[in-house]
């Protein structure tokens, strides 16, 4: 029995009775992995790959800075949230409640700002609230979130121990993908939050968090499965679940990434 199958249970991705068994012989890190200059103690494992369209010009490891494909306005973002006191996620989630700094807020019923544990050493980022999501007030609760529940399920990861949220917090029209502008406004709010919580890893769910919070330019069909590291956390990119709805070929590939999160996870929960 190959390895990753006797420390990971089977996968119960049991939307209409498919499932994935896992196949573990595909490599956990491509081959054209580059070696890290300056690897933390905590990951000596990790060998984060190198991809041209991820990570042009230079080494997403230097955490920032020039030639790691971050957009300047990120950046700067960034440095802002980490140069203000920090605060509360309670007084954060009070103050992105009244946000009305772009136009999405006109069309929604209310502020998603995220849930989970405030000391999740695990955040998952997808893309904009959806109908329920916008009716519930809670991230990853129409069908895109019960998928994620059982992917989380499968691997061993309970919804409580993570904290889940959204490039921006309200929803878009017609479930449309939010506009450059509308995440660059409503990056501040990511930003104060992965602050206050401080994750280990996170797990950027589809295009839109990749390109967000790794590299504008990444493609995640390429980038998927692969490890970069930026500002002292780890980002594993995949699909949104929503895109697996869609397409049952891409479960497999998220039953892969999700087994190297859970992977990551109980290293740091050994240290
Ligand atoms: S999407 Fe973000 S920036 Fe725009 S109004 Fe909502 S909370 Fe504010």
């Amino acid at each position: 029995m190959p390895e990753s199958e006797r420390q990971l249970p089977l996968p119960i991705f049991d939307d209409g009775g498919s499932q994935i068994a896992p196949q573990a012989s595909e490599p956990v890190m491509q081959s054209n992995a580059e070696p890290v200059g300056t690897q933390p103690a905590l990951w000596p494992e990790f060998q984060p790959a190198a991809h041209e369209d991820a990570r042009p010009g230079a080494h997403p490891e230097t955490g920032g800075g020039e030639g790691n494909g971050a957009g300047r306005e990120d950046e700067a973002a960034w440095t802002a949230v980490h140069e203000e006191k920090p605060r509360s996620l309670t007084d954060l989630q009070r103050e992105c409640l009244t946000c009305g700094k772009c136009d999405l807020r006109a069309g929604c019923t209310q502020v998603v700002f995220g849930e989970g544990n405030p000391r999740a050493k695990l955040m998952f980022v997808g893309e904009g609230p959806g109908q329920q999501e916008d009716i519930q007030g809670r991230p990853f609760v129409g069908a895109a979130g019960q998928l994620l529940d059982r992917i989380l399920a499968a691997v061993g990861i309970r919804r409580d121990e993570v904290y889940i949220t959204n490039i921006v917090k309200c929803r878009p029209p017609r479930n449309r993908l939010p506009t450059s502008e509308e995440a660059e406004a409503c990056l501040p709010h990511l930003f104060t939050q992965i602050r206050a919580i401080k994750p280990k890893i996170i797990v950027c769910l589809g295009a839109l968090a990749t390109q967000t919070l790794i590299d504008k330019r990444a493609r995640i069909t390429r980038v998927r499965g692969n490890w970069f590291r930026k500002n002292g956390i780890m980002y594993m990119p995949t699909f949104h679940p929503a895109a697996l709805l869609r397409d049952e070929t891409k479960k497999r590939p998220v039953w892969e990434d999700m087994k190297q999160v859970k992977e990551a996870l109980d290293k740091l929960d050994a240290t």
